[in-house]
Parts: structure tokens; C-alpha cells; sequence
């Protein structure tokens, strides 16, 4: 008896500390995300009073994350806006058609799935080999944009997040020869749309977390057979490693594109370097230079971006 006292106290001790620590994460990572998201709709006025939000939820973790995130904002935003989430079905062989209207009827929110099979359209196009995802992303955005016109939606909501963002900033500077990321709102190339990443501020690490912690029902993105874009996939690795490696590093990068200083970059189209002159007023807070460059980067970020991260 005693020997049961004695071993299985301490492990269930453990246990529940174990799990009150869980919780106590857990919730932190809620209020983060919230925090997060609701500051990236505020900092570029992402959503207004009265609109229609189109959420494309794809069965990923990050749209799964951005309409449960946006569903817990809307319930205590100081607007009104409705959501709509919207499932493009690509007849993708083995897509599991059942998984999304059951999972969007549960939660009680208004959706529509739209069925297109643009699968057979690039596998017939395409030749054998050669990568699928330019033409099928053409076609998504055309079939979305159109769904969202029928739908009277406003705004069209995806889920790129801050590593997105980031990682495509990286593949325009070393394949494109480009500063060039992923807006956080733009419009559309037809010039009818506006489309807006309220997850530009959250980590990818925090939407995994929150996918495991929600037990989002993920259905896989491979279904269409095609490889995993390489360079994408490298870029990834790289960002992870200096997250690792270098703590800060990542958010200091994203803080950068917040904070870009086109007079010290090369870009004539961006400053006129050509028109420069001397004004003959000396400025406390003009460029030194002939001083060491200042790295105290974070002091001059953006305060919206000190203050949702953490
Ligand atoms: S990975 Fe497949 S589904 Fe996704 S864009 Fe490429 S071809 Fe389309």
C-alpha cells in the first residue's frame, strides 16, 4: 500500500502539472494569435464595417488557424462582418470530399464548396514532368474570384503567414533579383478583389501548434501528385535553422519589411538619387556617412510589431 503512495503520488503530481503547464500555453498561444491577428487587421485596415469575408479554407493547418481565429475576432469585434469560408474542390484523386462540410457544418459557420475539376485540366495540359502549379494556381484564383462576386463577398481572406511571407521575400531575392514579398492586402489583378492575409503576423510554428491543440481535421496537400516546390522547400529549411540558431534573427527580418529606407538602397526609381543636392541645413538625423552603421535595428521597428511579438 504504502509503495503505491510512495511511487504514484509524485507521478500524478507531475501529471497534473504537466497538464495545468499545457493549459497555461495553450492560452498564451490563443491570446497571441488573437493579438496578432487583430493587430495586422488594424495596421492595414484589413477589415471594415459591414464587409463580407471569404475565407478559403483548403484543409491546411494555416486556413483552418485563420477562420478559427477570425470566428473568435469577429465574436468580440467592435464591427460588424460576416464570414463566409469557401472550399475549392479540385477532384484531386483521393481528396476526402466529406471532411470539410462536415467539419464547417460543426462550427456552425456559413460555407460553400465549390466543386472544379481543374485537376484533369492540368493534368491534360501539362506534359508529364514538367510542375502543375502555375496553371493550377491561375485557375484557383479565377474560380475564387468569381465564387466571391456570386457570394457578394468583400474581402477574399488567405492563409499566408509570416514565414510565407518571408520565405517568398528570400525566393524574389534569390531567383527573381527582386525586394519583393507577399502584401499583406492587395487587389486583385482584375482589379475587383481585394485580398488580405490577416495571418501576417503569426509564426508558422504558432499555427501548428494551435492545428495539434484544435485537432483540425488535415487533409493532405499532395494529393495532386505534385513535388513539393524545391527552392520553397529550401528557403524553409534555411529560415528554421536561424530561428534555431540565431533567436530574433526571423523577427528582426519580418521587422525589416516594415521598415525598408529607400534612400539606402539602389533603387532610382524609389529615391532620386540622380536629383540629390546638398541643402546646406545641417539635420541631426541626416546620414552620417562616414559613421559605422547602427544595427539597433528593433528600436526602430514599427511599435505595432514590439508589441505583438512574444
Ligand atoms: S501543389 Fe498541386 S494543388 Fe497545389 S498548386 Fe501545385 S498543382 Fe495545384
Amino acid at each position: 500500500m504504502n509503495a503505491v503512495w510512495i511511487d504514484e503520488a509524485p507521478a500524478a503530481a507531475d501529471a497534473t502539472a504537466n497538464s495545468l503547464k499545457i493549459e497555461r500555453e495553450t492560452h498564451k498561444l490563443e491570446k497571441r494569435l488573437c493579438r496578432q491577428v487583430g493587430q495586422a487587421i488594424v495596421d492595414y485596415n484589413m477589415i471594415e464595417e459591414g464587409d463580407k469575408v471569404m475565407v478559403c479554407v483548403s484543409g491546411g493547418k494555416d486556413s483552418y488557424a485563420l477562420l478559427d481565429i477570425l470566428l473568435k475576432l469577429k465574436a468580440r469585434a467592435p464591427i460588424h462582418f460576416d464570414i463566409v469560408a469557401v472550399n475549392l474542390d479540385q477532384k484531386q484523386p483521393g481528396f476526402p470530399e466529406e471532411v470539410l462540410p462536415r467539419y464547417l457544418s460543426d462550427l456552425g459557420v456559413d460555407f460553400h464548396i465549390e466543386n472544379q475539376d481543374t485537376y484533369s485540366i492540368v493534368k491534360r495540359v501539362i506534359p508529364e514532368g514538367k510542375t502543375t502549379c502555375g496553371l493550377c494556381s491561375r485557375l484557383r484564383r479565377g474560380i475564387l474570384y468569381r465564387v466571391a462576386d456570386e457570394l457578394g463577398a468583400t474581402k477574399v481572406a488567405l492563409g499566408h503567414h509570416r514565414d510565407d511571407m518571408l520565405q517568398t521575400f528570400f525566393l524574389n531575392m534569390f531567383f527573381a533579383g527582386k525586394l519583393k514579398s507577399m502584401p499583406p492586402k492587395l487587389v486583385s489583378d482584375d482589379g475587383k478583389h481585394v485580398v488580405i492575409r490577416p495571418l501576417a503576423y503569426v509564426a508558422e510554428k504558432d499555427t501548428v501548434r494551435w492545428a495539434q491543440h484544435r485537432e483540425f481535421p488535415i487533409i493532405p496537400c499532395t494529393l495532386c501528385g505534385s513535388q513539393e516546390n524545391l527552392q520553397r522547400k529550401q528557403v524553409g529549411e534555411m529560415l528554421r535553422e536561424w530561428d534555431k540558431k540565431y533567436p530574433g534573427r526571423v523577427e528582426n527580418m519580418f521587422t525589416a519589411l516594415q521598415n525598408v529606407v529607400p534612400s539606402h538602397l539602389l533603387d532610382g526609381t524609389q529615391h532620386d538619387f540622380k536629383g540629390l543636392k546638398a541643402t546646406g541645413v545641417a539635420d541631426d538625423d541626416g546620414d552620417k556617412a562616414f559613421d559605422p552603421p547602427s544595427f539597433d535595428l528593433l528600436s526602430q521597428a514599427p511599435a505595432a510589431l514590439r508589441i505583438v511579438q512574444g
